[in-house]
């Protein structure tokens, strides 16, 4: 028998099944006697503040804390450490939830986490990228997108709508919400007004082509790392 857990990370969008397929994983280690506890951020009060979720209406059991520290402070002093730990909305947790899975993970626990991967501006979301890092498994759901309805079922992202209509990247990266502000969309039907073009910003790495250093004028700090295209740097 190994000795260290185990991480599994489902994230994707929301509408994809993370908190079904956490509920569901939570299950089979029920049905296989192992002794199981669930816990979800306090921020996440859509639908009841002791309970997981999933929109289609199934139900777990859950355990809500406002830190990482709470969490482990439950864990930690209870008889004995659960056999798996499951964590629904991550990406609300603060930075110490990595911390708090590695720590699990070293003592054998089973930890398996759920959470949005990218916030609605389709950027990377809270503690999230550093436990896709650290996990052992990821599963990087899709949902099907509202806009198009690809039957491939393409939705990556969540598109926030204010009123109907798409949120502005200025928008708070945290409103907490169902249907009621957010759809699954793919790619291309996903709209962020307002949102920087990185078009611009490579251009800006590449500004070098205007002053023949290889670094851009303004990130002199970054030489040696940065080269441009005619710099030398292999392929
Ligand atoms: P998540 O936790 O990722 O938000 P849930 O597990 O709560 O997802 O809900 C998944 C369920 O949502 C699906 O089984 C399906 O019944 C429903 N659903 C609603 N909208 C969509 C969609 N656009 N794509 C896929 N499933 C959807
Ligand atoms: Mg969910
Ligand atoms: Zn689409």
């Amino acid at each position: 028998m190994p000795n260290k857990g185990k991480l599994t990370v489902i994230c994707g969008p929301m509408f994809s099944g993370k908190s079904r397929e956490l509920i569901r994983l939570v299950h089979i280690a029920e049905i296989a006697g192992q002794h199981t506890k669930t816990f979800k951020p306090r921020i996440d009060d859509r639908y009841s503040h002791s309970d997981v979720f999933s929109h289609d209406g199934i139900r777990g059991t859950a355990h809500p804390v406002d830190t990482a520290r709470e969490m482990l402070s439950m864990l930690a002093f209870a008889p004995r450490l659960p056999d798996v730990v499951a964590i629904d909305e991550a990406q609300f947790f603060d930075r110490g939830i990595t911390d708090a899975c590695l720590w699990l993970i070293d003592r054998g626990v089973t930890v398996v986490v759920a959470g949005l991967d990218r916030n609605f501006r389709g950027e990377p979301f809270g503690s999230m990228p550093e436990l896709l890092a650290v996990a052992d498994e990821v599963s990087k759901l899709k949902a099907v997108c509202m806009q198009c309805k690809d039957p491939r079922v393409t939705a990556t992202l969540p598109q926030r709508l204010i009123d109907g209509r798409p949120a502005t990247y200025d928008s708070a990266e945290v409103m907490v919400g169902g249907a009621e502000y957010y759809e699954a969309r793919c790619a291309d039907c996903h709209e962020i007004p307002g949102k920087p073009d990185f078009g611009s910003v490579v251009q800006g790495l590449f500004a070098d082509q205007a002053n023949g250093s290889g670094v851009p004028a303004d990130a002199s700090d970054m030489a040696g790392q940065v080269t441009g295209p005619d710099s030398g740097g292999s392929a």
